[in-house]
């Protein structure tokens, strides 16, 4: 038995994979969370009056390509099967999210076949030969009524910014399809925990070398009473913001409960700019294994981040990329005994399958490095 003793912030599921990992490894671990539950923002709970699972910080449904993470998740409870179709509200209508062929169709008044999407669209889209941002992305790809209809007023209320200054890369996340698969995503695994997201982090954490803390917020100081720190914390947070608050947009819900069934669908996306919501979720359709006659439904609101609020999404703006660098050097010329793993301690956009995967692979590396006597790199990021 090894007598090391490790310290993880944060229980959401970097924090609970890392933590299961060392203690396998017969390592005692102390998980820590400043939370009053597990999971992180994948915390889900069964709402007091109706009993519908409620996913408290915005939808999750569990996509990946990756066999190895889906046998992993799938061994500590059992995923229902899920499909995620979004449907969309705009000016012109109500539609069908991703975009795909009905999408189109319906959009356009037009009855296309998948081969004669692409040349309908030729005539739609804007020549746009190395798009560098969001906006470009979309009119390169979709064109100006498309990207009006759907993304520009979403995404301004979503982002707080103009498209112009997001990276390309957050329109890359959609699909748009030319035939009439709705999947919100291409994964070939896809699921919802039956018992959700907490109950699966319980699991994981659920070991005899784990202790959990919870309501127990991390100070630096706690460092020189363990052999390694495993930090899942924002990364600004850990220097106390020293040169400057990373961009972040939170978000906030307002819940309503009603009888019956209040929109038909999961997930609804608002995309006009003046709808001050961008999407209403009712959880009952997360789960269409249960049965439920009232419902529970959350508006969502999107924000900048302040002081006391929870970071969701990274912006990851020009000026966040200069002042991360100035965070990164820091850590990669400190000689500290923490490293730093998951969405928020490395400022990336992250899905709960890679942040499980980088989680696993950041463990094993971490074993080897401690069996080898290998000096260990801090910052997990590829
Ligand atoms: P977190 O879940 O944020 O966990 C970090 C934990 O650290 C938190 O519990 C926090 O309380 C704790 N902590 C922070 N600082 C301290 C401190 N100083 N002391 C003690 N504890 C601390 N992914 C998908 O795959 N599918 C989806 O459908 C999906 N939907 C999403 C919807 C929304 C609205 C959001 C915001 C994210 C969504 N995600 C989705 C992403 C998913 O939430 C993340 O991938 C996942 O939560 C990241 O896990 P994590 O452990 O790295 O971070
Ligand atoms: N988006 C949009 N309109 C929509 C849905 C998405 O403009 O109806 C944009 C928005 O900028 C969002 C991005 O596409 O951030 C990626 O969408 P996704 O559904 O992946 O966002 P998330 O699940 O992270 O909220």
């Amino acid at each position: 038995m090894e007598n090391k003793k490790y310290l993880v912030v944060g229980a959401g599921f970097s924090g609970a994979v890392i933590s299961r990992k060392l203690a396998e490894k017969g390592f005692n671990v102390i998980c820590i969370d400043k939370r009053n539950h597990i999971a992180g923002n994948c915390h889900t709970e069964r709402h007091k009056l109706t009993n519908i699972m409620v996913h408290k910080y915005g939808p999750h449904i569990f996509n990946t390509n990756n066999k190895d993470v889906w046998d992993f998740v799938n061994s500590y409870g059992e995923l229902m099967p899920y499909k995620n179709k979004v449907i969309a509200n705009t000016e012109r209508g109500v539609f069908s999210l991703p975009m795909n062929l009905l999408t189109i169709n319906q959009f356009f008044k037009v009855k296309l076949k998948p081969n004669e999407v692409e040349g309908f669209l030729k005539s739609k889209i804007v020549d746009i030969k190395e798009p560098k941002n969001f906006e470009e992305q979309a009119l390169s790809m979709l064109g100006n009524e498309l990207y009006y209809n759907f993304f520009h007023g979403y995404t301004k209320k979503q982002w707080g910014c103009d498209p112009k200054e997001l990276p390309a890369s957050i329109l890359k996340r959609l699909p748009v399809r030319f035939n009439y698969n709705d999947n919100y995503y291409n994964s070939k695994y896809q699921g919802i925990p039956k018992d959700g997201y907490t109950a699966m982090v319980g699991n994981i954490l659920n070991h005899d070398n784990i202790q959990l803390e919870l309501e127990k917020e991390y100070t630096r100081s706690m460092n020189q009473d363990f052999d390694h720190v495993f930090y899942t914390g924002p990364i600004d947070g850990y220097f106390d913001n020293k040169y400057g608050r990373l961009g972040y947009r939170t978000v906030y819900f307002k819940e309503e409960s009603f009888k019956g069934d209040y929109q038909g669908n999961a997930v609804i996306n608002y995309c006009e700019e003046n709808v001050k919501y961008t999407r209403v979720h009712e959880h009952k359709h997360f789960a269409p294994w249960e049965n439920h006659d009232d419902t529970v439904v959350l508006k969502e609101f999107s924000k900048e981040t302040e002081q006391n609020d929870d970071p969701y999404y990274p912006k990851r703006l020009p000026a966040d990329l200069k002042l991360l660098r100035l965070y990164k050097n820091e850590i990669d010329n400190s000689n500290s005994n923490v490293s730093f793993v998951g969405r928020l301690a490395t400022y990336r956009y992250l899905d709960m399958d890679k942040v499980i995967e980088e989680a696993l692979e950041y463990a094993n590396y971490f074993i080897e490095c401690i069996d080898s006597q290998k000096r260990v790199d801090k910052l997990f990021s590829k």
